[in-house]
């Protein structure tokens, strides 16, 4: 069997190959290679996807975070809490602005566990960033609750989650601001280096538009110093493209979480992705749980065998040499810590075919009975 990635981009270019190639060509003779039209075309057309009035096209998914921050006014003095378990780019976006990251355990959907932020509120905290990981939003309603009772201002990290939504409501309809990367590895990826905010507040969005854009209103009146932020013309053109396609791509996503989940369900030793009740899952990464002894022999196992596999994450960010400074001991996170040392990411991208899957799964078993034996 040919080997199996864990996203695997070359499949779903070939399958749109003549629509892209057409798409960078316009963007290049119409010499509109930073935002423009089709830039404008995607803000247009992801605010009608994901069903949030405003949309700006900004650099990647880090500058988003790091955008919404400032719109807010969040800097040196203030905290920030965000989840244990995750990418970099998360604190990394509240370091930048000055504040100072506050982290809080994960619950056992992998989204941050509102009890742990209530304990982490200080005087000083400003806002929350929930991560919407691997594609499942985290426990919005209680966030919002807490957000509310103190006064914090809440950014949804919605790089894992497009079209994901919880109780109804889609990934940026309660705080702030959603942000979403255009990684090319994630669900909706973009040739390069992209990102995007959104919001239903028009003030927000008109602040946060400018800031990405060195705080111009036009070309050389600039009310206020920000930053270059913009998504590139073939980028916004790319997705473009990609977008008419994304709902169809996360049903296929979801059928195959869905047909892992039923194979596996009878291997002893592992523990599937659990969904929370009204959330609707997009399935960014499906990760497994596996006995913390076996995880490094079932990864290489899967490995060597042609199957990309994969850790997100394999540090928890509290644990990592970045985040010394704070002082933490893994026990502080217990969750972030132990999954951490427990979950394995299985390949899962909208052409993966049932037959790989099948391949994918027997693996799985003839590791336990190998191991057993
Ligand atoms: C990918 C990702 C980001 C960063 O996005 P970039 O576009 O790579 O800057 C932020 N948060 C999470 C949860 C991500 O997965």
């Amino acid at each position: 069997m040919e080997k199996i990635l864990l996203t695997d981009l070359h499949r779903q270019y070939d399958s749109i190959k003549g629509e892209i190639d057409e798409a960078i060509a316009d963007v290049i003779a119409q010499k509109s290679f930073i935002r423009g039209p089709f830039v404008e075309q995607f803000e247009t057309n992801f605010a009608r996807a994901t069903n949030i009035p405003y949309c700006i096209g900004v650099g990647n998914g880090t500058d988003a975070l790091f955008i919404a921050l400032k719109t807010l006014g969040i800097g040196p003095g203030d905290e920030v809490i965000t989840a244990a378990n995750g990418f970099i780019a998360t604190p990394e976006a509240i370091t930048m602005t000055g504040a100072k990251v506050v982290f809080a355990d994960c619950d056992n959907y992998f989204g941050i566990d509102p009890k742990d932020i209530t304990r982490k509120i200080s005087s000083r905290t400003k806002a929350i960033i929930p991560v919407h990981l691997y594609g499942q939003m985290a426990e919005m309603d209680a966030i919002m609750a807490i957000a509310g009772k103190h006064g914090l201002f809440v950014i949804e990290d919605s790089a894992q989650a497009v079209l994901a939504s919880y109780n109804g409501t889609p990934a940026g309809g309660y705080g702030h601001f959603a942000t979403f990367s255009f990684f090319p590895g994630k669900n909706l990826g973009a040739y390069g280096d992209a990102g995007a905010l959104v919001t239903t507040d028009k003030e927000l969005y008109t602040r946060a538009k400018m800031y990405a854009n060195h705080g111009r209103v036009n070309k050389y009146d600039h009310k206020f110093e920000g930053i270059n932020s913009r998504m590139d013309g073939i980028q916004g053109a790319i997705l473009n493209v990609k977008l008419k396609y994304l709902s169809r791509w996360t049903e296929k996503r979801i059928e195959i979480a869905s047909r892992y989940s039923s194979l596996l369900d009878s291997v002893k030793g592992i523990e599937l992705p659990m969904q929370r009740a009204g959330a609707h899952h997009v399935f960014h990464i499906y990760p497994i749980l596996t006995e913390p002894a076996l995880r490094d022999k079932l990864l290489e196992f899967l490995n060597n065998a042609g199957i990309g596999a994969g850790i997100h994450y394999p540090i928890a960010l509290p644990n990592l040499e970045a985040y010394r400074y704070l002082g933490h001991k893994p026990e502080d996170f217990p969750n972030a810590s132990e999954f951490s040392h427990r979950l394995i990411s299985l390949p899962i991208f909208p052409e993966l075919k049932d037959t790989e899957i099948d391949f994918i799964v027997r693996q799985i078993n003839n590791f336990y009975e190998r191991d057993a034996s």
